[in-house]
Order: C-alpha cells, then structure tokens, then sequence
C-alpha cells in the first residue's frame, strides 16, 4: 500500500497512471516501477513545486507496492 512519504498517511488518491495525490499533505507523488520517482507541492494557485530534495535525496528508496 502507498504510503505518503511526508504525512505517512495511506488516504492516497490516483489522479493519472503514476500519479497519486496525498489527500493529507495535498502533495502530488509520481511512481515509476513501484518507487515514488518525484514528489510535487501542490500551491494554491495550482502550480507545483518539487519536494524532491526534501524526500529523494541521494539517499536509497523504499521501495513500495502499490
Ligand atoms: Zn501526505
């Protein structure tokens, strides 16, 4: 089960093929081949602004299933 890498919620939303929204973080997480490949914030003007280097980092990722 995914789970929100930021709020560790599992109230997670598919919005697009690899993409899933956090309902309690209102973040946008991106997942290729099982692992979270980026994380966007979601601005209140609808923009994004990448979480990437907060959670990604060049640190090892957990893998996850979906
Ligand atoms: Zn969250």
């Amino acid at each position: 089960m995914l789970r929100c890498p930021n709020c560790n919620t599992h109230d997670i939303g598919r919005v697009g093929t690899n993409q899933f929204y956090c309902w309690g973080c209102f973040i946008e997480l991106t997942v290729n081949d099982g692992k979270i490949s980026s994380i966007h914030q979601v601005e209140e003007d609808g923009s994004l602004s990448s979480l990437n280097d907060l959670f990604l980092g060049d640190g090892e990722q957990d893998s996850i299933s979906l």
